[in-house]
C-alpha cells in the first residue's frame, strides 16, 4: 500500500471528523489564475501563512490536494505545547544562546497566536489551558526537574514542579512519578481549529481550491504551479505539504524529501464518561505527555472522553488491531478504566527531521520558493508561527524566518529505501532507553 492509501485508511475512524462540521467546500482549480503568493497545502502551516499574507495585503491562492485539514492538522493529539520537538540544546549548539532564546520566545508567541486567532475569528475549538509533562521513572523525574530548572534560569520560563509526593493530585495513574505543569500551553480540537482558519482565510479573500494536487512547478521570476485542470502563476510560492508533498509531487519534493521521514502515530478515543470521572483522572484537565522518546500523549475532550495517543510505526504500516492495541496502551496508564469502551481509532504521519528541529528555508539561496517542514510531531502551535514568519519573509523582513532557516539539517542516511532500516535501528535504541 502506498503512503497515501494507508493514510486514507487511517482517517476513516476519526473522532475529529465525526465531531466537526465542514461548513465550507472549495471547488477544484479549473482555470489559469495569478496571485502574489501560491501556497501548496491546506494544513495549519499553509492556512496560517495565507492569513498572514492576506493581512499584509497580498493576493493568495491556496491549493489543497484533498480537503483543508485532511492531513496531520485535522487529526493530531490537539496538544499545543511550548518549544520545539527537539530540546533547546540542539538549537543552542547550532545557533548559540541568543538565537535559541529568540526561537523559544517565538514558540511561546505561537501559543498566544492560537488564542488570538480563536478570538479574532470567533473559532470555537474547545481550547483548554494547561499542559503536564510527566516522567515515568524516578531517574526521568530527576532529569525533568533539572530541565525545568534550566528553562527557568536560562529562558526565564518557570514551570510548576510536581514532586513525587504530589503527583497523585495531578494524575490518577500509577505510571507517573513526577512532572511539570505549564499553564500557557494547552489543547484544542484541531480539526475545528483548522476549519476555522480556512473560513477566516476565505473571509480575508484567500482563494482556496480543494481536490487540486499540484504536480508540476516551473521556477523563474514568476513560478508556475500546475494541477490536472488548471494552473497558478505567482511571484512567490510556499510549499507546506508535509510528508504528502513527495507523494503527490515527487519533483517538487526532490530536495526536501530526504530530510524528513514519515512516521506513523496513532490515537484512540473513548466513549463519553461522567464529567466527575474525567476530572478525577486529570483534575487540571491539562494535556499530558510523558517524557519518553516514543511518547504517550493524552487529554480529556470537551465532551468528556479520554483521547489517547502513542505508538509509532517507522515502516508506515498501520499496527494490527489498532483500537485494541491503543486501548492496551491506555490501560497501562489508567488500569482503572478496564470497563471503558473505545469508540474511535485513527492515526497519521509526522514529518520527523533527523535532529527533530523544524526545517524551514528556500529552494535555492535567493529563491522565491519557500518551504516549511520537519515539525517532527510538534507542529500544532508552531505551524501558526511558521506561517507568520514565512509571510514576514515574503513581505520583505526575513529576519525571524532566517533564524530558523539557519538551522542545518542532514538527510536521512541511505536514501529513500535505506533510510527506514537505519531509522528503525536508531529508534530501537531509544525505545530501550525509554524502558529504563
Ligand atoms: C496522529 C498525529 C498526532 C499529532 N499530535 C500532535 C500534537 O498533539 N501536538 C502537536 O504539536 N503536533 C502534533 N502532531 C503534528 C502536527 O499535527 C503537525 O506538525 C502539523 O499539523 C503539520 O501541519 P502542516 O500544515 O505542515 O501539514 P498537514 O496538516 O499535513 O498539511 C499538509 C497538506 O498539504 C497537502 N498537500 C501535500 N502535497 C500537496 C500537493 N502537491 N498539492 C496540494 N496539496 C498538497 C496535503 O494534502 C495536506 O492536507 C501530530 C500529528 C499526527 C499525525
Amino acid at each position: 500500500m502506498s503512503l497515501l492509501e494507508t493514510d486514507r485508511e487511517l482517517t476513516r475512524d476519526s473522532y475529529y471528523v465525526a465531531t466537526a462540521a465542514r461548513s465550507l467546500d472549495f471547488a477544484p482549480l479549473r482555470e489559469k489564475v495569478t496571485a502574489d503568493v501560491a501556497i501548496v497545502g491546506g494544513g495549519l502551516a499553509g492556512l496560517s501563512a495565507a492569513i498572514e499574507l492576506a493581512d499584509r495585503g497580498l493576493s493568495v491562492v491556496l491549493l489543497e490536494a484533498s480537503q483543508v485539514g485532511a492531513g496531520a492538522s485535522g487529526r493530531n493529539g490537539g496538544q499545543a505545547i511550548h518549544g520545539l520537538a527537539c530540546d533547546q540544546s540542539t538549537i543552542e549548539a547550532q545557533l548559540g544562546m541568543d538565537e535559541a532564546r529568540r526561537i523559544w520566545s517565538m514558540s511561546l508567541e505561537a501559543l498566544d497566536l492560537i488564542r488570538a486567532r480563536c478570538q479574532r475569528f470567533d473559532i470555537d475549538c474547545e481550547w483548554q489551558d494547561g499542559y503536564l509533562g510527566l516522567a515515568t521513572s524516578e531517574s526521568k523525574g530527576r532529569d525533568l526537574q533539572a530541565w525545568a530548572e534550566r528553562m527557568a534560569s536560562h529562558y526565564d520560563y518557570p514551570m510548576r514542579w510536581i514532586a513525587p509526593g504530589d503527583i497523585q493530585q495531578w494524575i490518577a495513574s500509577p505510571r507517573f512519578k513526577a512532572g511539570v505543569h505549564d499553564p500557557r500551553s494547552g489543547h484544542l480540537h484541531p480539526l475545528k481549529y483548522c476549519l476555522g482558519l480556512a473560513r477566516a482565510a476565505h473571509g480575508l479573500g484567500v482563494r482556496i481550491y480543494e481536490h487540486s494536487p499540484v504536480t508540476r512547478m516551473q521556477q523563474g521570476q514568476t513560478v508556475e504551479l500546475g494541477c490536472a485542470e488548471g494552473s497558478v502563476r505567482a511571484k512567490q510560492v510556499l510549499l507546506a505539504g508535509n510528508v504528502y508533498l513527495q507523494e503527490y509531487a515527487p519533483e517538487l519534493a526532490e530536495k526536501l524529501a530526504p530530510r524528513i521521514m514519515p512516521v506513523g502515530t496513532y490515537i484512540v478515543c473513548s466513549e463519553p464518561m461522567d464529567k466527575d470521572r474525567v476530572d478525577a483522572l486529570i483534575p487540571s484537565r491539562s494535556a499530558v505527555c510523558d517524557t519518553n522518546f516514543v511518547l504517550d500523549y493524552f487529554r480529556p475532550t470537551a465532551d468528556q472522553r479520554l483521547l489517547y495517543g502513542g505508538r509509532v510505526s517507522y515502516s508506515t504500516v498501520t499496527p494490527r488491531s489498532l483500537l485494541a492495541s491503543m486501548r492496551e496502551r491506555l490501560l497501562l496508564s489508567f488500569p482503572q478504566l478496564q470497563d471503558l469502551g473505545m469508540q474511535y481509532a485513527w492515526g497519521g504521519f509526522v514529518d520527523i527531521s533527523m535532529n527533530r528541529a523544524p526545517d524551514f528555508g528556500r529552494l535555492g539561496a535567493h529563491s522565491n520558493v519557500y518551504y516549511l517542514q520537519g515539525f517532527s510531531g510538534h507542529g500544532l502551535a508552531l505551524t501558526g508561527l511558521a506561517g507568520r514568519v514565512v509571510a514576514e519573509a515574503m513581505h520583505g523582513d526575513a529576519s525571524r524566518f532566517d533564524s530558523f532557516a539557519r538551522l542545518k539539517h542532514r538527510p536521512f542516511p541511505g536514501g529513500r529505501l535505506m533510510r527506514m532500516p537505519a531509522l528503525v535501528l536508531g529508534m530501537a535504541y531509544y525505545r530501550l532507553r525509554d524502558m529504563l
